[in-house]
């Protein structure tokens, strides 16, 4: 971390939140403040916790941060004050209710805090209060007892696009992204000024708003660009709305081109999933269609950058109003799976923008979740080979030595996974960032396979904290849920955390 307080530089960046904040003409080239940071507080031995809304409303606060603390060593809350759509949990429902908590089926999206509508005046997203849980405002009533306790509160700003939200935040379809055939779909564009304005207006809201009990801001999206997400099987590729376009044609893409392109590549893909295999293979006509249309590649490129402007954007703007609370984003596991994900993730600029960086290395869950993308792979780009053939040229790519394709759901991924995750990103961010892995307790799979799943036990969570440790890490996020760690799972956390702690102060 550079400590050295650059004015200058400062200031740069201040100017560019302030022009974010004002909409004035979007900026032809991303942009990335490189900024040398004013020293930022990151707290030593890091161990952060996502707890959602109705954990502590069902349990109760005190309760809630009576497990974390006790059992878990958890010294620092990422709290919901946003959900895209969190549904209670039940005793058999997909994802199953631990040993705490309360079954049941409402969904809340929206804030779980009051925000001053002063913030909001640039955007047409001005009510997203969440009624659910009778206007529990999470900051006012978590906060103050979390630090009585000595642990600090941030503020857990995920989202991640949902139907949820297009039905309970007025106006939120208008600010969608429009598919390659022209139709809207459920995911907010990075590139719509209306939405913009709405995340900026959230973080000043946070920051300004409660100056005394946000700490931090984890912020996550969990989105990929519409060439990746063609491969995942996710969506149509998106996004083509006026701004998009606009954008593209400032930067010299043809956009009728780049819709040519991709209607063609879903062709191409629609006859690999009829096995309707071209002369050539799938992968050579992937490929000439690049080389045919390299808009493809432009688009996918103008949506990342477009995405990562706004993490920049995003984080200028913390840093003007709390230059010294740990602002830093949620990479989703998909970065670990997708040698195309990898490249766009690339830490050598995410560094530019975060003061630290949560790795979604979720080992447990890991197993099922490789598999299911090995068969996205095979159903598309690498069509010509299934996943076993293939598998050990993928480990090669990624650097990986893990289960053969068909125990990978039942083994998981190995600790040395989260290990090697660790230490490419730490490579990565030049000691400039904060790691911290997501250590698997519970983590859902929601896929289903022919062979039993990988569960967590004590004895993976003691193995996985080690493996971060070992490589490395900053400090950990014990993930996903609290609400859905088992008590058992998360006092293994705690125990081996206080071990380690205990030998690196010894
Ligand atoms: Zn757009």
């Amino acid at each position: 971390m550079i400590s050295i307080f650059d004015r200058r530089a400062f200031l740069r960046l201040c100017a560019a939140a302030g022009a974010f904040l004002s909409r004035k003409a979007e900026p032809q080239e991303p942009l990335v403040p490189r900024v040398s940071r004013s020293p930022v507080k990151n707290r030593k031995d890091y161990v952060g916790i996502q707890v959602r809304g109705f954990a502590w409303v069902d349990e109760g606060v005190e309760q809630v941060l009576d497990n974390i603390q006790l059992k878990g060593d958890v010294n620092t809350v990422w709290a919901y004050t946003f959900s895209y759509g969190e549904q209670r949990l039940q005793k058999n429902g997909p994802i199953p209710l631990p040993d705490h908590g309360k079954p049941g089926n409402s969904i809340a999206a929206g804030a779980f805090y009051d925000y001053d509508p002063k913030y909001f005046q640039n955007t047409i997203l001005k009510d997203f209060r969440c009624p659910v849980y009778g206007k529990f405002n999470v900051i006012e009533a978590v906060a103050p007892k979390a630090k009585a306790r000595g642990m600090d509160f941030f503020a857990w700003d995920l989202n991640n696009a949902s139907s949820a939200l297009n039905n309970a935040v007025a106006n939120y379809p208008e600010v969608s992204e429009i598919d390659v055939y022209g139709r809207r779909n459920n995911r907010p564009c990075f590139n719509n000024p209306d939405y913009r304005a709405f995340l900026s207006g959230k973080v000043e809201s946070l920051l300004s708003g409660y100056p005394d009990l946000v700490d931090g801001i984890a912020w996550g999206s969990e989105r990929m660009g519409p060439f990746e997400n063609m491969i995942g099987g996710v969506t149509l590729p998106s996004c083509f709305c006026r701004f998009c376009r606009a954008k593209a044609r400032a930067l010299g893409i043809s956009v009728p081109r780049a819709q040519a392109g991709y209607r063609e590549l879903e062709q191409l893909y629609q006859n690999a999933a009829l096995n309707n295999r071209p002369e050539d293979g799938y992968f050579v006509s992937v490929w000439r269609l690049l080389l045919k249309y390299p808009e493809i590649l432009s688009w996918e490129s103008l949506w990342t950058n477009s995405y990562q402007e706004v993490q920049a954007q995003l984080y200028g703007l913390a840093k003007a109003i709390a230059p010294a609370k740990p602002f830093g984003f949620h990479i989703m596991q998909t970065m670990t799976f997708s040698p195309f994900f990898r490249a766009e993730e690339d830490y050598t600029k995410l560094r530019d923008f975060s003061d630290f960086l949560k790795i979604a290395t979720y080992n447990n869950a890991g197993g099922p979740r490789m598999a299911k993308y090995l068969n996205r792979l095979s159903d598309t780009f690498f069509h010509d080979a299934t996943p076993p053939e293939f598998l050990e040229f993928y480990y090669q790519i990624m650097n990986y030595h893990e289960a053969p394709y068909d125990k990978l759901a039942t083994t998981g991924l190995s600790p040395d996974y989260v290990a090697r995750e660790t230490r490419r990103a730490l490579v990565g961010v030049a000691g400039e960032v904060q790691i911290y892995p997501g250590i698997d307790i519970d983590v859902p799979t929601l896929i289903k396979t022919d062979a039993p799943v990988k569960h967590t036990a004590p004895a993976d969570v003691r193995a996985s904290l080690k493996a971060a440790f070992g490589a490395g890490a900053n400090g950990v996020i014990l993930s996903r849920e609290y609400a859905e760690m088992w008590l058992a799972n998360l006092a293994a956390a705690g125990n081996t955390l206080r071990e380690i702690f205990a030998q690196s102060r010894g």
